[in-house]
């Protein structure tokens, strides 16, 4: 199986579509933020400035983000495919990686872009709730995820909250930095003639379908 990296905007359901390949076809899904803790928990040198970095919520320099990432996409489980997530995050990165996976004999694979429209993902944003017990999500403003009485879970009875992030100021924060670090992503990998949109303005199910047709030959 190719390769897959992911570019989808904040809340375009990147996370789950990748869960689902995982499931269908047990390629691993390499994320640098479990990398990082990962390797935050050795007693080593790189280790130990990892998790110290961390811990202080700063960011890790980006040398040894990519060492880590190489020594991760070397290891015998990626020989046969992998999904890459969180990475790259902008067009150094996209650059960084290339040399990496040219370093490496490997190809870039699939890349593919999960385009939602903006509004769209407003609306997913701003009408997400979750139940404060037992965690299930809803949203409001889709009638088929929406729950049978406001504001009650339908599985617990629990009280449904909304996160302090999920609203239209903090989306908006977070939808410009994608838009400006990501479309010279975009634009890098379609000059690769490796990018494959796809309309992300559907259902759950209906964007896998997608996906499988691309990723199955
Ligand atoms: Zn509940």
């Amino acid at each position: 199986m190719k390769n897959i990296m992911f570019i989808a905007a904040p809340a375009a359901g990147k996370g789950t579509q990748a869960e689902l390949v995982v499931q269908k076809y047990g390629i691993p899904h390499i994320s640098t933020g479990d990398i990082l803790r990962e390797i935050s928990k050795e007693d080593s040198e790189i280790g130990n400035y990892v998790a110290e970095t961390l811990s202080s919520g700063k960011l890790v320099k980006d040398e040894i983000t990519y060492q880590l990432i190489e020594d991760r996409l070397k290891k015998d489980d990626c020989k046969n495919g992998y999904i890459i997530d969180g990475f790259p995050r902008n067009i150094d990165q996209a650059y960084e990686y290339d040399r990496i996976l040219e370093k490496l004999g490997y190809e870039v694979g699939n890349v593919i872009y999960i385009n939602v429209d903006k509004n769209t993902l407003e609306k997913r944003i701003t009408g997400r709730r979750i139940c404060e017990d037992c965690n299930t999500i809803y949203n409001i403003n889709d009638k088929n995820s929406s729950p049978q009485v406001e504001s009650i879970c339908d599985n617990c009875g629990g009280k449904l909250y909304q996160r302090s992030d999920d609203n239209l100021e903090s989306f908006q924060t977070r939808y410009n930095t994608y838009e400006e670090k990501t479309a010279p992503i975009i634009e890098h990998y379609k000059k690769q003639g490796v990018l494959k949109e796809i309309d992300g303005n559907d259902s759950v199910e209906n964007i896998f379908k997608k996906i499988d047709e691309i990723i199955r030959d």
